[in-house]
């Protein structure tokens, strides 16, 4: 079986799918590593490292020409659809329910795909398979640097000769994989961290981290299937709102990671509660994407400073901004995904077992996830 790792083209994407520590593992279960040219060269991983790691350096024709299995990191964009050809599998981030009709373009080209944002998280045998926590781990890290970049003063508290700083105080808003990273970095930083959401499991975990769990007067519970949280209803929205406020003008710096899975972000920082902050105070928004973020005024992909002062930082894909590491935790994630498929040497799909059941998307010539089916269907029945 030969693996072919291409080189991400996507705009500003750094990361690699595999890892030259990651061939090891893979080569072992008798997999031949094909590497396009260059593909580690925003991760700082110059081809000769994959060599001397036993993989084979080849142009992108020889690779879709040569490859069994394509595996990368962000969805296929055009060209690299078309160079997929019938019974080569593809493995990455795929995105079928945002983007359910390039599964349908996959599926009728005969290629299989397998995407690792379908892994079902709380299968503890799939945790090393999980991508969606290992980029938001790296994400939710690199948001409190950010932000600390930004932040006229210091973090800590500090007592010098010169004078005494303040601790900054640091807001977390969603405590989930990027929220809990977060937390932990403003504490080992010394900020004085609080941290909010309406899965009320997550008290103790932001606790445990030393963080504050803010209780709003409005008790709300929003758990949600799988870990997951709802959305909530409008009453619940307005009374949260209102709540919110009131903590968030106490902030120096916000961090939110708030998501509802399949929906648009919730606004949880409203331009009222902007208005309610500081000048020199920073917001740095996670969730911000092309559906919306949770402040009312990101600007996805800018930085923007308000009239009141407040500076809202709305960064995109920030796991691709340290790419070494998140390459280094996608490689161990996309390869355990593998070898878990691997028998003989051979891709072997066993659709009774769950990771292959969640993940492989398109087999055969047809959409055979029931999720992606479904959002087609009403376009005219795709699958
Ligand atoms: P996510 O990115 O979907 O959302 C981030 C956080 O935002 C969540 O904690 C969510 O509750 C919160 N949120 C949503 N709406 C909100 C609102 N209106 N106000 C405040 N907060 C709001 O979440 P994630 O980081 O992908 O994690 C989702 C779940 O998956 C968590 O329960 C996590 O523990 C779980 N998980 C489990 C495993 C495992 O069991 N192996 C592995 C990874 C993740």
């Amino acid at each position: 079986m030969k693996i072919g790792v291409v080189k991400e083209r996507a705009p500003n994407e750094r990361r690699v799918a595999l890892v030259p520590d990651a061939l090891k593992s893979l080569i072992a279960a008798g997999a031949e590593i094909l590497i396009e040219q260059g593909a580690g060269d925003g991760a700082a991983i110059p081809d000769r490292l994959y060599a001397d790691a036993g993989a084979r350096t080849v142009t992108r024709d020889e690779l879709y020409r040569e490859a069994d299995v394509v595996v990368r990191v962000q969805k296929p964009d055009g060209p690299d659809v078309d160079s997929l050809r019938a019974g080569q599998a593809v493995i990455g981030l795929l995105q079928p329910l945002i983007d359910p009709g390039l599964m349908s373009r996959l599926a009728s080209k005969k290629v299989t795909s397998i995407s690792l944002d379908a892994i079902p998280r709380t299968l503890s045998r799939a945790q090393s398979m999980d991508a969606l926590s290992s980029q938001a781990n790296v994400g939710g890290y690199k948001a409190v640097l950010i932000a600390a970049n930004v932040y006229g003063r210091y973090f800590p508290l500090l007592t010098t000769a010169a004078g005494t700083a303040k601790p900054a105080n640091v807001l977390i808003l969603g405590i989930g994989v990027a929220g809990l990273q977060a937390i932990g970095t403003a504490r080992r930083l010394g900020a004085v961290v609080s941290a909010y959401d309406v899965r009320p499991e997550t008290a103790e975990q932001a606790q445990s981290l030393g963080a504050k769990f803010v209780k709003l007067k409005t008790a709300i519970d929003a758990t949600g299937a799988g870990g997951y949280a709802r959305e909530l209803t409008p009453d619940e929205r307005a009374a949260q709102q209102a709540d919110l406020n009131e903590v968030i003008g106490n902030q120096d710096v916000v961090i939110t990671t708030a998501q509802v899975p399949g929906r648009k972000p919730p606004v949880l920082v409203t331009a009222e509660a902007v208005r309610g902050m500081r000048s020199g105070s920073v917001i740095v928004d996670m969730a911000a994407s092309a559906l919306g973020g949770n402040c009312e005024l990101s600007k996805t992909g800018e930085t923007i400073t308000t009239d009141n002062g407040v500076i809202i930082v709305s960064p995109e894909n920030l796991p691709a901004t340290m790419p070494a590491s998140s390459s280094q935790f996608y490689a161990r994630n996309i390869s355990s995904l593998l070898l878990n498929m691997v028998k003989a040497g051979a891709l072997a799909l066993d659709f009774e077992e769950e990771v292959t059941k969640a993940t492989v998307i398109t087999h055969g010539g047809a959409v055979v996830s029931e999720a992606t089916r479904k959002l087609l269907a009403p376009a005219g029945g795709n699958a």
